[in-house]
């Protein structure tokens, strides 16, 4: 299940930083490895999709409203297509591309209609949710890397 998730405002740089870190290599890698350098997701990879590379890693978040906190809670690998899905804010025009993987992967048993339609509702409620949580503070968990050093 793809689901779209952008990380509040306030959060970018922190989230941004994580990636700097050495051990998201190793985490990285392994993610890579373990998935056989294709998407978890659809099965592809960037390479047969026209991109330059194969998969990225992706940090899942779970967002606890109540207590104002971002959790990682995975990583996953995903295909440049998945993972464009997952962090994109497309509050206006939703590129058609996007639309049509998230359909493609989260409502394949749909009519082609209605699982447009899904996917359209699913964007649009991720993006009221960046809004609302980018007006508060998010405490964004982060020891999880901490303690991965060494
Ligand atoms: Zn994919």
């Amino acid at each position: 299940m793809l689901e779209v998730q952008i990380v509040p405002y306030q959060n970018w740089k922190e989230v941004l930083n994580i990636f700097r870190y050495t051990e998201f290599n190793r985490i990285k890698k392994d993610c890579f490895k373990s998935s056989g350098y294709i998407c978890s997701e659809c099965g592809e990879n960037g390479i047969d999709q026209g991109f330059e590379h194969k998969v990225e890693c992706v940090l899942i978040w779970k967002f606890d409203d109540n207590r104002k906190i971002q959790k990682r809670i995975n990583v996953k690998c995903l295909c440049p297509k998945c993972a464009g899905a997952v962090n994109s804010y497309h509050p206006f025009n939703i590129p058609r591309d996007i639309i049509e993987q998230i359909r493609k992967v989260n409502y394949s048993k749909h009519p082609e209609e209605t699982g447009n339609l899904l996917a359209i509702n699913m964007i649009k409620q991720a993006c009221k949710n960046f809004l609302n949580r980018s007006e508060e503070e998010y405490t964004i968990d982060i020891e999880w890397i901490k303690s991965m050093k060494g």
